[in-house]
């Protein structure tokens, strides 16, 4: 067998991928990076004066989407009317009688950075509570650690990216921290503190929210320039998405190559079961294997379970690593909400850096009355991409002509929207599998998404829209303009769950470190470990601290000899 030049593979060069890597260079690994994306060039490829720059919500390149199927879901009820999406200019968007993906449903990119290219970049720790929600609520699954177990690597992740946060009290809640956040908080735009006022006359406290942002000169890249549009692509890379971050550190070290437009279809296992090769496809089609030391996977919670039941073989007629039977199940997906309004005169609304501000008041897992899960809100209006004047014709200005364009100017920054994202418990309608006919471009059978909102996803839905509404009343709002969420859509950017973390092994893929459970030399580092979602908190921070800790497990191994 030909032996690997390198430590470590790791597959995925997304939040969890690139946080492994960096880990593991820094203290002198040697890694192969295998991406299925291209690589984006931020000076190049994130154009913001083109003359549609708006409709594109991420540039996308060769090879930057993923293909997926959807079991049908779930028949509309017309009790929750009230939930379903809808807008001034076009009425109700879901006309169909069943939810239904919006777009690709799973909103994600293929590329060297992974997801966080497009992402927001919000930086958040989970709420303590929200990793026992079995002992406690009876729902999800434990995590088998505890925050103060990732607290220090939470800590590692924030000095890197040069996170902006509140220090202040108030701002940090239950999340207690062994060490300021690097950079200041963000001032809060007009429209956020608009937003505030509002919030703030109902009883709640509005905060600046933690921002993977840099509010000063950071780490050779600039400060921010607020132009707002940080899930098109951040053209100055002071975004901190883990190109610009991580993963540009692990490449300075000279001991990682990253091998972007490479798709992984298969690993492949020895008879002892452990890992030994994985075979791929790259740009020019051309198929090979890799052998493999030790195998991390961080392909994202769709990617990585589909990687795993397509590496089924006789050993492991179930799916590589799939001796609990969980692997694909447990999906959790965001549950999340946005309601827009015009308020009676411009905010410049379209300025300032997005979700600046957030409430985290009913963040707690026992803090909605009448469901388990948490859910914050925060300020969206970037995010509901109301920042230019065709969406704001497309979607909240209606008319035609004079009488059109006269409202546009009058209306233009005027827009206010508040979002708010919850908990989503797992349940067994809610999982991935492969598609029995559906393959992609190598012959690899696609991921099928299956997706089922319980009673308390509709329950915590009608709470935020209902909060959502009051809030933007407060900041003087007089009719909504728009309204969109998961109850009529599937519209996921963060999806966790479906390769759970746990002490046993019948119930769990991998343990606390990210390792399988069965076959010692594959670790799992990204959103697919994760054993309950969180209470709406952003996840990335917490995949890269997960991925950091894992890191350092492999480190422990290798530095003790344990044989591969
Ligand atoms: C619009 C949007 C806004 C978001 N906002 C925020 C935010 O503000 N804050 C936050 O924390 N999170 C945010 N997220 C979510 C966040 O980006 C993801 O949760 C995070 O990136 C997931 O990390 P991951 O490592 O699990 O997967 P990813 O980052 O998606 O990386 C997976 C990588 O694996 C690659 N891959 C998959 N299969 C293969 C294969 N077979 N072979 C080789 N490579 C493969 C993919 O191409 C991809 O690059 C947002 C996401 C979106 C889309
Ligand atoms: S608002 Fe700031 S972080 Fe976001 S894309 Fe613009 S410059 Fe980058």
């Amino acid at each position: 067998m030909r032996r690997s030049d390198f430590d470590v593979v790791i597959v995925g060069a997304g939040a969890g991928g690139a946080a492994a890597a960096w880990r593991l260079c820094t203290q002198g690994l040697r890694v192969l990076v295998l991406e299925a994306g291209p690589a984006y060039d931020p000076r190049k490829d994130y154009k913001l004066d083109t003359e549609h720059w708006e409709t594109e919500l991420f540039p996308a390149k060769p090879g930057s989407a993923g293909r997926y199927v959807f079991a049908p879901m779930q028949p509309l009820e017309e009790k929750y009317s009230d939930l379903r999406s809808w807008n001034l200019v076009s009425g109700r968007s879901n006309l169909s009688a069943r939810r239904e993906p919006s777009g690709p449903g799973y909103h994600h990119v293929r590329g060297v950075g992974g997801s966080t290219l497009h992402f927001t970049g919000e930086a958040h720790r989970l709420h303590p509570q929200a990793m026992q929600m079995r002992s406690r609520f009876g729902v999800a699954a434990d995590w088998p650690m505890d925050y103060a177990t990732l607290e220090p690597y939470y800590t590692i992740a924030e000095q890197l990216i040069g996170v902006a946060g509140s220090n202040e009290a108030g701002a940090l809640g239950e999340r207690w921290r062994s060490a300021p956040y690097p950079l200041p908080a963000h001032a809060l735009n007009k429209g956020s503190q608009r937003l505030g006022q509002a919030a703030a006359a109902l009883g709640l406290r509005w905060s600046a929210n933690p921002r993977a942002a840099l509010s000063q000169a950071y780490d050779g890249r600039p400060a921010c320039n607020y132009c707002g549009n940080c899930n098109r692509g951040c053209p100055r890379t002071d975004k901190g998405s883990v190109d610009v971050t991580f993963m540009h550190h692990a490449l300075a070290t000279g001991r990682c190559e990253v091998r972007s437009d490479t798709s992984v279809t298969r690993i492949l296992t020895a008879p002892n079961g452990t890992v030994r090769e994985i075979e791929c496809v790259d740009k020019l089609r051309k198929r090979s294997r890799i052998p493999v030391k030790r195998l991390i996977l961080a392909c994202g919670a769709i990617e990585t379970p589909r990687l795993l039941l397509a590496s089924a073989n006789r050993s492991a007629p179930r799916g590589l690593a799939n001796e609990s039977g969980q692997v694909g199940k447990n999906l959790m997906e965001s549950l999340s909400w946005i309601s827009s309004g015009l308020l009676e005169e411009s905010v410049d609304s379209f300025k300032g850096l997005p979700a600046d501000a957030i409430c985290w008041d009913y963040n707690r897992p026992d803090a909605i009355p009448g469901v388990v899960g948490g859910c914050r809100f925060s300020a969206a209006v970037h995010e509901a991409s109301l920042v230019g004047p065709i969406n704001y014709a497309l979607r909240i200005v209606p008319g035609w002509g004079k009488a059109h364009k006269a409202a546009m100017r009058k209306t233009f920054g005027a827009a206010l929207s508040i979002g708010a994202i919850g908990e989503f418990l797992p349940n067994a309608g809610t999982y991935v599998d492969l598609d029995p006919k559906a393959r992609d471009a190598h012959g690899m059978p696609l991921a099928r998404i299956h997706s089922q909102l319980g009673e308390q996803e509709i329950l915590k839905l009608q709470f935020m829209a209902q909060t959502c509404r009051q809030i933007l009343h407060g900041a003087g709002i007089r009719q909504l303009a728009e309204e969109y969420g998961t109850y009529d859509y599937f519209s996921a950017a963060h999806v966790f769950g479906t390769c759970r973390m746990g002490n046993n092994p019948n119930e769990a893929v991998v343990d606390a470190q990210g390792s399988s459970h069965r076959r010692r030399n594959l670790f799992i580092c990204d959103a697919s470990v994760f054993p309950s979602s969180g209470g709406g908190e952003a996840p990335s921070l917490t995949i890269e601290a997960l991925a950091l800790r894992c890191a350092d497990h492999i480190l422990g191994l290798v530095r003790a000899n344990t044989p591969v």
